[in-house]
């Protein structure tokens, strides 16, 4: 998998997750939309995801001008408040983006439907990636 940090706004960041083996790509927190329209093009990708960690406008107040830019995108989150919502999870829900593993990590602090999402390659010695929007965990925790 490659992970590239996109800058949004003054101190975020927008994480753009591929999967190299089916160019399928992801995108955590899309709030500038344009930059990631711009990056998928850059890298020749299929964008067909949206991983929402919050519902603050920080990290989600792109998603509805995204899914207008690209249409046909799944938004994952897991609170009702974020924007442009498709698909709802909840702790430990697992879902692919390509041939990547998603798994859905409630992490209630702070907002109370805050997910973080850990990403795994099966049969991959490929380290994981686990994005965490505004919730600070260390690698030991998430296990
Ligand atoms: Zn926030």
């Amino acid at each position: 998998m490659k992970v590239e940090l996109l800058p949004a706004l003054t101190d975020n960041y927008m994480y753009l997750l591929i999967d190299e083996d089916t160019k399928e790509a992801a995108i955590v927190d899309p709030v500038e939309p344009q930059k990631v329209v711009d990056a998928v093009k850059k890298h020749g990708v299929k964008l067909k995801t949206v991983l929402t960690t919050h519902h603050h406008w920080d990290h989600a107040g792109g998603n509805e001008k995204l899914v207008k830019l690209m249409p046909g995108l799944t938004v994952y989150g897991g609170d009702d408040r974020v924007g442009a919502l498709t698909q709802k999870v909840t702790h430990y829900n697992t879902f692919k983006v390509g041939s990547l593993n998603v798994k859905c990590l409630s992490t209630p602090c702070h907002t109370r439907g805050h997910i973080c999402y850990f990403v795994t390659k099966e049969n991959s010695t490929e380290p994981p990636a686990v994005f965490t929007g505004k919730t600070y965990l260390t690698y030991d925790e998430v296990f």
